[in-house]
């Protein structure tokens, strides 16, 4: 049951900080949505969840249109096409996916139109598979550069995905790095984004600020 998955869930994460000493209001869990019915995530915002994660611009559309403005915080997790920047500041606060220059100025280019000012993260591809998305990590402190010097986006943090793994111990030492990327970008106000269902306790002993979790919460 949703109530019970979120119970258990945000027992973990205030499980996981106390273990490493970390106050469990500094992590966000943000609620990942996709495939998900609008009731059951009316029902988890209504649990208290305040921030809903999804991977599509297209699937998010109804679904943000189904929440007033002020009721959670939408954050982009997926990849992100160019074609699709202006639609996706229109529904997200936040975007976890920005992994390219081309992607930056584009977004920026929206949010001036708007007179906006969007918050976003740089998707890293910590472990290099060509499966996942993200700048390499010598990438990362040019591409965070040049995002400082757009006016229209803010600087947010760093988020990657870890391989999946059975141990989730295993996937400590990509979380690792993305830490200490952040340190050699020297930017230590950087918020990490990282850790899924399968591994978030971890990712909160290396740091994480935002953790992305969808199948633990609506697991049947
Ligand atoms: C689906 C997804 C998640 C959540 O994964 P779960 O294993 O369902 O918790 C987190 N991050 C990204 C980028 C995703 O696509």
């Amino acid at each position: 049951m949703l109530s019970e998955n979120l119970a258990r869930v945000r027992a973990r994460i205030r499980q996981a900080c106390h273990r490493c000493g970390r106050d469990p209001a500094s992590v966000t869990l943000v609620c990942v949505t996709k495939g998900i019915a609008i009731e059951a995530i009316q029902e988890a915002v209504s649990l208290g969840v305040t921030d809903l994660g999804e991977n599509r611009v297209q699937e998010a559309k109804p679904k943000r249109a189904a929440f007033a403005a002020g009721e959670a915080r939408w954050h982009l997790i997926g990849h992100l096409q160019r074609n699709k920047a202006k639609d996706a500041i229109g529904l997200f606060g936040v975007i976890h996916s920005l992994d390219s220059v081309a992607l930056a100025e584009e977004l920026e280019r929206q949010a001036a139109k708007r007179q906006q000012i969007l918050d976003a993260l740089v998707q890293v591809n910590v472990s290099g598979e060509a499966t996942k998305f993200g700048c390499t990590p010598a990438e990362a402190p040019s591409l965070a550069q040049a995002i400082g010097r757009l006016p229209h986006l803010r600087l947010m943090g760093l988020m990657t995905m870890a391989p999946f793994v059975e141990n989730p111990e295993h996937a400590r030492p990509y979380f690792r790095r993305l830490r200490l990327l952040r340190e050699e970008l020297l930017r230590s106000s950087l918020l990490l984004s990282m850790g899924m269902s399968n591994d978030f306790e971890v990712a909160i002993e290396e740091g994480a600020d935002f953790v992305r979790i969808g199948s633990a919460i609506f697991k049947p």
